[in-house]
């Protein structure tokens, strides 16, 4: 049955095994078996805009592991990227958000957010792909945020900005997620073809505590309206935080207070009535 893994991570991949070499084999094979098996779904959180509407979901990677229950990305991502199966695995990500696309857009979303891995930018093939799986499914890519992360341009990555703006040229739009919580922030808004923000839940949460250091929130945001670039804040969880974020008017809020990743057909509830 299944168990929610919470914040025991890594447990069970070093449970009983001696070496990091040999979790990796482990943990290789059961990507490997997850893939052929159907244990990934997909979850997605609603995005609200300025009038409340649902108009964006992020999809947000979930496995099923038929013993250990359901593994959180934060636990099985890193290793997928040591291993390079983030590239099969983003792959059937890019893939499961372009067959759900009707079904999203029937309940009024206009865009859909997906995470991209460094290392899927390091790969030539890669805008080919998504082409053809747009094509496969007649998505655009304006439909399509693509969400990276500030290590993108660390390590041999070197293409990782020439792709970024073939890609922006194709119509995606490009979002650096978990922004402020990197190390060159600013050096990536200079570098890349960014047109979105997402400012870390580590500084949403800083609003409404005492001593809370919101002032990050607003420099963010000082930083996002100088440069042109859409703001979306993440992890609000809060009223109060929700509040102080609509009086300084982001492009899109995100958080647990507003809606839970959830699955396509729960989505609903979300829906103008
Ligand atoms: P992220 O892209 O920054 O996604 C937001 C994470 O914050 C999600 O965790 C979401 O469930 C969680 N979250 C949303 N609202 C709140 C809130 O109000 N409070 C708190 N405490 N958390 C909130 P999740 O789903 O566990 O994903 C963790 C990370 O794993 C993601 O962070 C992303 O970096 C990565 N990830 C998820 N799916 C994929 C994927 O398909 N591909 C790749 N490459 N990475 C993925
Ligand atoms: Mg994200
Ligand atoms: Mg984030
Ligand atoms: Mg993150």
């Amino acid at each position: 049955k299944a168990k929610r893994r919470g914040n025991h991570n890594f447990e069970w991949f070093s449970h009983d095994i001696n070496s990091k070499v040999e979790r990796h084999v482990v943990v290789r094979h059961e990507l490997q078996e997850a893939l052929n098996n159907d244990e990934f779904r997909l979850v997605y959180q609603p995005m609200t805009n300025a009038a409340g509407e649902m108009r964006s979901v992020e999809a947000l990677l979930r496995w099923q592991h038929p013993q250990q229950g359901e593994v959180s990305p934060a636990e099985f991502i890193p290793i997928a990227e040591h291993t390079g199966q983030i590239i099969s695995i983003g792959r059937w990500v890019f893939e499961q958000v372009c067959r759900d696309m009707g079904r999203l857009i029937q309940l009024g979303v206009q865009t859909v957010s997906v995470n991209l891995s460094p290392l899927q930018l390091s790969r030539n093939r890669f805008i080919e792909d998504l082409d053809t799986t747009l094509a496969k499914y007649q998505v655009q890519p304006e439909q399509i945020t693509l969400e990276i992360t500030e290590n993108v341009l660390v390590n041999e990555l070197t293409h990782a900005p020439e792709l970024l703006q073939a890609l922006h040229e194709r119509g995606f739009t490009i979002a650096l997620d978990d922004f402020g919580s990197g190390y060159s922030s600013l050096r990536y808004l200079h570098e890349l073809p960014i047109d979105v923000v997402k400012i870390d839940r580590v500084f949403t949460q800083q609003i409404g505590l005492k001593n809370g250091k919101e002032s990050i929130v607003r420099a963010i945001m000082a930083i996002a309206a100088e440069l042109k670039l859409k703001v979306i804040a993440e992890g609000i969880e809060t009223a109060e935080q929700l509040d102080f974020l609509q009086a300084r008017h982001c492009d899109g809020y995100q958080g647990f207070y507003l809606g839970r990743p959830v699955p396509i057909q729960e989505l609903i509830q979300y829906a103008p009535a």
